[in-house]
């Protein structure tokens, strides 16, 4: 989609909304699979409710991209233009024990930055691709660690108030994978309060996840992570695994033989390459063992 309204256009300066013309979202998510569309770059906050007034009015449909870790979007001229927060420096500043921390800020490089002013509990998190607003969305999590158990308070984009709001944590539901975020709230910036810790112990609970996520992930694939949410105890990368389709393929969309939880691009997969791949495996796994396997990964299809 272009953004043509001359109204959208001449006010994009003033918002501090920067426009990329055609972006390839395949160059912009880690499964390297999507079609081209328009991306505003938002460089305020306080702008977003006028921005998103004028798009919704003029009948411009939007989607809000982080890190792009997470996402599966369909080929072709996209139907909807892309969002997404430009990255303020310092992105992270430390308060005692809270990191206040922009929503556009990379993940790894927040925990490592909070680590260094001996502030841990998200060790886990290292290697979690994508931005800390994305992490928030569904509550990304690993070894145990999940990052809504930090969330001291978010400032959010409320689309159906159309304000700016902020939230405190025990407002907001963490659960796996899930969150009471709305699925159009957009989230801003989060206070996190994080337990004081030595830096060296610190550093060795990441070195230890980086371990186990470099034995056990094709991390030098392109992937959106685990693909299925894990059912109510039950592993799903285990049930794959049982039904022997590590390596099963549809055109260049492929089980890694390393976890088989992780689709990967091959090279030339296209979105519908992946969704059959999903498909296959849903109908095989609920053939099996009665399971319906629910998407990790969010699909971008209109
Ligand atoms: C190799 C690899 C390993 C991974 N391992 C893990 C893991 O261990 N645990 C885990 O939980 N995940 C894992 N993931 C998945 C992914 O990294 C996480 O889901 C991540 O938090 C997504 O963040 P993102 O910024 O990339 O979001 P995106 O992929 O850009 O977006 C995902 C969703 O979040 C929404 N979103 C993003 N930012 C915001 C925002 N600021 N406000 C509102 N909505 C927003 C998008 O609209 C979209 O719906 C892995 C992915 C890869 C590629």
């Amino acid at each position: 989609m272009r953004v043509e309204d001359a109204k959208i256009l001449e006010a994009l300066p003033k918002l501090e909304v920067e426009l990329r013309r055609g972006v390839s979202l395949a160059e912009l998510t880690y499964l390297g699979i999507g079609g081209t569309t328009d991306l505003l770059r938002i460089n305020g906050h306080e702008s977003i409710p006028e921005l998103l007034n004028l798009l919704d009015e003029n009948g411009v449909a939007h989607k809000f991209l982080g890190g792009g870790s997470n996402l599966l979007v369909m080929d072709g001229e996209l139907a909807f233009v892309v969002l997404q927060l430009g990255q303020p420096n310092p992105d992270v500043v430390i308060e005692g024990n809270i990191a206040c921390v922009d929503a556009a800020a990379d993940l790894g490089k927040t925990v490592t930055f909070c680590a260094k002013h001996n502030l841990g509990g998200m060790e886990g998190l290292i290697g979690v691709p994508g931005t800390v607003g994305g992490a928030l969305r569904m509550n990304a999590g690993a070894y145990g660690t999940q990052i809504g158990s930090y969330v001291r308070e978010v400032k959010v984009y409320r689309a159906a108030a159309r304000k700016l709001e902020t939230l405190k944590g025990e407002e907001i539901s963490f659960e796996y994978r899930h969150t009471s975020f709305a699925p159009d709230d957009m989230m801003l910036a989060v206070k996190l309060e994080l337990p004081s810790r030595p830096y060296p112990e610190i550093l060795q609970g990441i070195r230890l996840c980086n371990e186990k996520r470099r034995a056990s992930q094709p991390l030098g694939q392109k992937s959106a992570g685990c693909i299925f949410k894990n059912p109510p105890g039950a592993s799903a990368g285990r049930m794959i695994d049982e039904l022997g389709l590590k390596g099963h393929a549809v055109g260049g969309a492929r089980i890694s033989d390393r976890h088989a939880n992780f689709f990967v691009n091959t090279g030339h997969a296209s979105a519908a390459d992946m969704l059959g791949l999903i498909a296959d495996v849903r109908k095989r796994v609920r053939q099996v063992y009665g399971v319906t396997l629910e998407n990790e990964v969010v699909v971008w299809n209109a």
